[in-house]
């Protein structure tokens, strides 16, 4: 059984190590056994430390049978060797594991809610899932109960209260306001926030409130219809403030404008383009009824009709059948219009009221020699289907015969 340093001296990061064994692992990488450690291990919801063994790095570190396995990247020879763990992670563990603790006592203070489990990340925003479904009725968290937990728990944070850790016996426990009942018995160990908090815990903690420097909450979400909140603490809170004041200063160059004008910037901008969208709609109109006419114009007679046929390359389908709408209400005019993408050739067929001609059989003479469908009705139809560039070169080829016939 390995003596577990760190639960009494969390910043103590550089020591001494006696190593007595060291074991291959299955996955080629190297295992030390020490009798003593201050490496903490993945448990209790909190990551596992990093840092250096001698030469080689501790990659992992983990429970085994009672024994704390430190993973290594390289074999070391048993005996002692400097090691050092990496302060900055395990302290931004320690950050967001205090953190915890306080926001949920806060959550309870403020709002009556319990946790239910949390998961400690000093990379990434750690979490807190909440004994509330937020889609029901009375589970529903606003912004400013958000808000208020917030305040409360950065106010602990600003009055420095000790944070403590001490062993009790499973005759104690009835005796003591744990927010969570332990999950172990014999010797428990108990992390007590002063006048807040008291929690039975093995995870590494900062020794007053005041380490923990500040505590954001970052976002919300439905998880199995539980709450979960989104923390940061400490380092990684003061980097979230970084990362989003550059991110809203950025805004407010681009706009031009303070940061209390980024909102109505935007907003004027999205009422902005949703004006210009419509304006260019009707232009886009426009320059179709032009180009319709010019087509018109330039039509082949062919007995008492006119034939428009035109192909397109990249152009998109939906703008050929409008084209293709506006042809159809001219008096004697028969249209075939083809665009292709490339890959695929789309093909809209018109015919006018007099014309006496379905669109639909149109279509279809000239779908049928590469294989494509569609469908329409008697006046517009419209298709297509996979093709190659030459099966462009020949679609009109027979149109005349179509007309006449
Ligand atoms: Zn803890």
């Amino acid at each position: 059984m390995t003596e577990q340093l760190y639960f009494d001296d969390p910043l103590t990061l550089d020591f001494t190590a006696e190593v007595t064994q060291v074991l291959a692992l299955a996955d080629g990488r190297f295992g030390a056994l020490l009798p003593r450690t201050y490496f903490y291990p993945t448990s209790g919801g909190q990551e596992h430390d990093t840092g250096s063994l001698g030469p080689a790095r501790v990659l992992d570190v983990f429970k085994r049978d009672g024994e704390i396995l430190h993973v290594l990247d390289r074999a070391i020879d048993p005996g002692l060797h400097p090691a050092r763990i990496d302060g900055a992670r395990r302290f931004r563990n320690m950050q967001h594991h205090t953190g915890q603790h306080i926001l949920s006592a806060a959550f309870i203070a403020v709002l009556g809610i319990d946790s239910l489990s949390a998961n400690i990340n000093g990379d990434s925003p750690s979490t807190i899932d909440l004994d509330t479904d937020p889609a029901s009725t009375t589970g529903a968290v606003s912004g400013s109960d958000l808000n208020r937990v917030e305040t409360f728990a950065n106010g602990v944070l600003f009055e420095d209260r000790p944070v403590k850790s001490y062993y009790v016996t499973d005759a104690d426990v009835p005796h003591i306001p744990f927010r969570k009942p332990p999950k172990v018995s014999g010797r428990i160990r108990v992390v007590e926030v002063e006048g807040l908090d008291v929690t039975p815990c093995g995870g590494t903690h900062c020794l007053s409130t005041g380490m923990v420097g500040m505590l954001k909450i970052v976002r919300t979400e439905r998880v199995n219809q539980k709450l979960r909140v989104h923390f940061v603490a400490g380092a990684q809170a003061l980097e979230f403030f970084q990362q989003t004041q550059a991110a809203a200063q950025g805004a407010a160059l681009a706009l031009d404008t303070g940061l209390d004008g980024v909102v109505g910037g935007i907003e004027r901008l999205q009422a902005q383009l949703k004006q210009a969208n419509f304006e260019l709609e009707i232009l886009r109109d426009i320059a179709l009824e032009v180009e319709a006419g010019k087509l018109a114009e330039a039509a082949e007679p062919v007995g008492t009709r006119r034939l428009v046929t035109a192909r397109f390359e990249g152009r998109n389908p939906a703008e050929l059948r409008t084209l293709a709408q506006k042809l159809r209400g001219r008096a004697g005019t028969v249209s075939l219009l083809a665009a292709f993408d490339g890959r695929k050739l789309s093909l809209v067929a018109s015919c006018a009221d007099d014309t006496g001609l379905d669109a639909r059989d149109l279509l279809q003479k000239h779908l049928a020699p590469f294989g494509g469908r569609g469908g329409g009705d008697a006046r517009l139809a419209q298709g297509g289907g996979p093709a190659d560039r030459s099966a462009l070169d020949g679609l009109f080829a027979n149109t005349k015969d179509c007309l006449e016939g």
